[in-house]
């Protein structure tokens, strides 16, 4: 299926009146693809798998900023840290100490976003709000591992009250987050869900298949 930039200009002038920014999640789609949507105007890319995120990123223009969206190994943060944009899916503390490592080796700071466990599913990755709480104090040890805010998924449910209140969760914890340092950016919603995560806050939403069509 191909890129359907009439959505995708929609998207942009109500995520850009909302001051939220699009990442296009561009896991499993062909290099042309995200090529058209470059052309479009996009510069915020999502991709979940290390391995296919390093083959785009060196065959695709180096303007682009890369999120990593996925649940990321240890062993192979070594591979994008020299030029990912944000991390979103830091779901321990010794991933985030890894990152920082990795980081200072590329004399870079990498943005990263911790990830809550919001959804009922125990598929899901992320931190409980008892680790969250307990890890916060602790993120000065990680300069170069910088928690710019948190990111969740909510339960893949037709119950809208439900993915509101998981989004209501992630939202407050995000209110703790700030008591402790400044923090920017809240990351929830998708294609399915985002205009309730909108509502209750978010300022970066993570949509696939509205843009790229669904995936195979
Ligand atoms: C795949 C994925 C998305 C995008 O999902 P769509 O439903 O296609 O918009 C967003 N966030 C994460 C973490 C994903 O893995």
């Amino acid at each position: 299926m191909a890129v359907d930039l009439p959505a995708y200009f929609q998207l942009c002038e109500e995520f850009n009146s909302k001051q939220v920014t699009l990442v296009a999640v561009s896991k499993t789609k062909p290099i042309e693809d995200i090529q058209l949507l470059y052309e479009a105007g996009q510069r915020d890319f999502g991709e979940n798998y290390v391995q296919e995120l390093c083959d785009k990123q060196a065959k695709l223009p180096t303007d682009i900023r890369w999120h990593f969206i996925g649940h990321l190994q240890s062993n192979k943060v070594k591979y994008i840290a020299p030029f990912v944009h944000l991390i979103h899916g830091v779901d321990s503390e010794s991933l985030l100490k890894e990152i920082d490592k990795q980081a200072r080796k590329n004399n870079r700071v990498i943005d990263c976003l911790l990830q809550m466990h919001i959804a009922q599913e125990e598929t899901k990755y992320g931190l409980d709000a008892t680790e969250l709480t307990e890890l916060f104090p602790k993120l000065p040890n990680y300069p170069n591992a910088h928690v710019v805010g948190l990111m969740g998924m909510a339960s893949f449910s037709e119950d809208k009250k439900l993915v509101r209140s998981e989004f209501n969760t992630l939202a407050q914890t995000f209110q703790t987050l700030q008591t402790f340092q400044t923090a920017q950016t809240l990351s929830m919603g998708m294609s399915g869900d985002y205009p309730i995560a909108i509502e209750a806050g978010s300022n970066m939403v993570r949509i696939g298949s509205l843009l790229f069509g669904a995936r195979g």
